[in-house]
């Protein structure tokens, strides 16, 4: 190998390796060693033309082995290296055009050294050269071959490497066929030259036994591959064909599917109807022939404004979805809910040129909603006009109840001398029945008033519960009972209604005692997702289960008034409370066995 030669691989070697450190200061590097290559295969080229102007021969180390043209490399090496400058030079350039010459120069330079290996190898039989490979040496054309080759196949845009590496049937064929028709010529030429050289064989014969086993075996080789070529194709089209069925029947399903239960339609541009499906035309009451061509409008029912539809559109036109529900009308003048979707679609270039409606009918919900939230509007009217009556006539009673009552007492004062026993004992049931009418509508006006003007605030339970101990000193005094409670929460409340609530349950307990036995009262609380559960228990009568539920209606008392006073507005009291409170009250008792009020009340955020 001449001096050059190995100079121009060693530069090669340079620059395969500084291109895989990709750093921008090795890049001058790289070029100026292109630049020699390219310099040094050029101006040999010259030498052979020639033109010694410049001789580059002996430059570096001077050639003492060769005769002839000493130091000089072949024509063949200087053109390869000429291309190989080119190709490294192209594959860094940013311009598409000097790529292409860089891969162009890689797959030059790939053929020369094939054809110059193949040369050689014939050659050898031959004992003789051909003039334009006569020194290109064949660990030469073998490196150049390696590198121009892996260049090409390191290049994801060379095609070389992408029919080389592709999984499509062009390059299996390509990776079978490639080295059957590159090795088995030079095999089966060089046996043939080999032959005639040595005259075991004329070059007639040869010849004609290259063309007769050629051919044949060419042929029989193609037929091979076409027909591995012919079985892939049929599976492929097979897979294609199953393929295309299954789209085509889960297509047909989904369609059935969505037909049965959606409404669909599709609009032009200007938003005419081009298509409605059987439901479409059966809640819409209209034929398809009638809707088509039809603008949307046409389903208009009056009851959105016109910025409902104007802001539907803009939407829509700017290529975004529109879903809501809407209000519709139909041929017959019948009206129908819908949760519809409008869908714009866009063609390659972006432009919208069709619409998709896709509606369900929701017409029975939305009645029903309707219907609902006019029993609502309907019942809140009933309960404030109930709560005004209430007011109104408790208010109003008062007054002449209270006339009763003065003209009653005063009958009994100033004028005992006009009755007798029985006039008196009248007189006297007259007053008992009106002061306890007096009571009892002071109560529902207690009732009424719960829950108007409070204000929620912090409460501390162990306090209020304190608190109403003292009021109820004297009942607890005189019942000698024990009251028991501990760590209480602090939560947040209105004070007032929740001291009424444990007043009136702490009051029932003590009230409702056993006859022989001390009334022992033990309250508790524990918190329960997201609310306070409160319970109040007792050692008193009991509550049989069967009254649990009436015990909280208004009025309503198990006993005689005057085994247990009461009005029975108590616990109504407490529902009420425990309502504003948002949580739930309720009993557990059995009949002679004391009983256990509970309560909730749910943690406001305060908490
Ligand atoms: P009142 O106490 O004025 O009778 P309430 O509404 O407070 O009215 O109570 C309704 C009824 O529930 C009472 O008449 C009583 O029969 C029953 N009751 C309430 N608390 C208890 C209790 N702790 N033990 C037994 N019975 C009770």
């Amino acid at each position: 190998m001449k001096f050059n030669t190995a100079l121009i691989f060693l530069f090669s070697g340079i620059i395969l390796f500084l291109s895989k450190k990709n750093k921008s200061e090795f890049k001058s590097l790289y070029k100026a060693l292109s630049y020699t290559m390219i310099f040094i295969g050029a101006f040999t080229i010259a030498e052979h033309l020639g033109l010694s102007f410049f001789s580059i021969d002996n430059i570096f180390i001077p050639d003492k082995l060769t005769t002839t043209n000493p130091g000089r490399m072949s024509p063949a090496t200087a053109i390869c290296s000429i291309l190989i400058g080119v190709g490294f030079l192209g594959r860094i350039s940013s311009n598409k055009a000097i790529n292409k010459i860089g891969l162009y120069s890689f797959k030059f330079t790939a053929i020369l050294s094939l054809v110059a290996i193949i040369s050689y190898l014939l050659l050898i039989p031959l004992s003789s050269k051909t003039v334009f490979f006569k020194s290109m040496a064949i660990h030469t054309s073998g490196l150049f071959l390696l590198i121009s080759t892996l260049q090409l196949f390191n290049n994801p845009n060379s095609s070389f490497h992408q029919i080389l590496i592709g999984d499509y049937e062009g390059s299996k064929l390509t990776r079978k066929i490639l080295p059957v028709i590159i090795l088995f010529p030079i095999f089966y030429s060089f046996i043939l030259i080999f032959g005639i050289n040595q005259e075991f064989i004329s070059v007639d014969f040869g010849l004609v036994a290259y063309a007769a086993i050629f051919i044949p075996l060419s042929i029989i080789y193609v037929s091979y591959i076409a027909i591995g070529l012919n079985k892939s194709e049929k599976e492929r089209r097979k897979l294609g064909q199953e393929l295309e069925d299954s789209n085509r029947y889960y297509l047909k399903r989904f369609k059935q599917g969505v037909d049965q239960v959606s409404l669909i339609g599709t609009l032009d541009i200007n938003r005419n109807f081009t298509y409605v499906n059987e439901l479409f035309c059966e809640v819409f009451k209209y034929g398809k022939d009638e809707i088509l061509n039809q603008n949307i409008s046409i389903l208009r029912s009056g009851h959105h404004e016109e910025k409902f539809y104007t802001d539907i559109w803009k939407k829509v036109d700017s290529g975004e979805i529109w879903v809501d529900e809407m209000k519709n009308k139909g041929k017959d003048g019948s009206f129908h809910w819908t949760l519809t979707a409008i869908i714009p679609f866009k063609n390659d270039k972006g432009e919208i040129f069709e619409f998709m409606s896709l509606s369900q009918n929701i017409t029975e919900r939305k009645t029903a909603e309707e219907s609902k939230s006019d029993y609502f509007k309907k019942l809140e009217y009933k309960n404030k006009e109930l709560e005004q009556f209430a007011y109104v006539a408790s208010h109003d009673l008062q007054e002449p109840l209270r006339t009763v009552n003065n003209f009653t007492e005063l009958l009994a004062k100033r004028r005992t001398e006009y009755f007798d026993e029985l006039g008196l004992k009248s007189l006297q049931y007259i007053q008992d029945a009106t002061s306890r009418m007096s009571e009892l509508i002071k109560n529902l006006l207690d009732y009424n008033r719960l829950d108007k003007d409070n204000i929620l605030t912090q409460i501390d339970c162990n306090q209020l519960v304190k608190d109403v101990e003292k009021d109820l000193s004297m009942n607890i005094d005189d019942a000698e009972a024990t009251l028991i409670y501990n760590n209480l929460p602090t939560l947040f409340g209105y004070e007032t209604p929740l001291r009424l609530l444990f007043q009136n349950l702490i009051n029932n307990a003590i009230k409702f005692r056993k006859k022989d036995i001390k009334p022992l009262i033990e309250i508790n609380a524990t918190l329960k997702a997201g609310e306070w559960l409160f319970s109040i228990r007792d050692n008193g009568i009991g509550i049989s289960p069967k009254y649990k539920d009436k015990i909280f209606v208004i009025f309503q008392r198990l006993h005689n008034k005057n085994k247990y006073k009461g009005s029975g507005i108590g616990l109504a009291h407490c529902r009420k409370i425990v309502d504003l409170h948002q949580g739930q009250i309720w009993v557990d008792s059995i009949d002679d066995e004391g009983s256990t009020f509970y309560f909730t009340i749910k943690i406001k955020e305060h908490d």
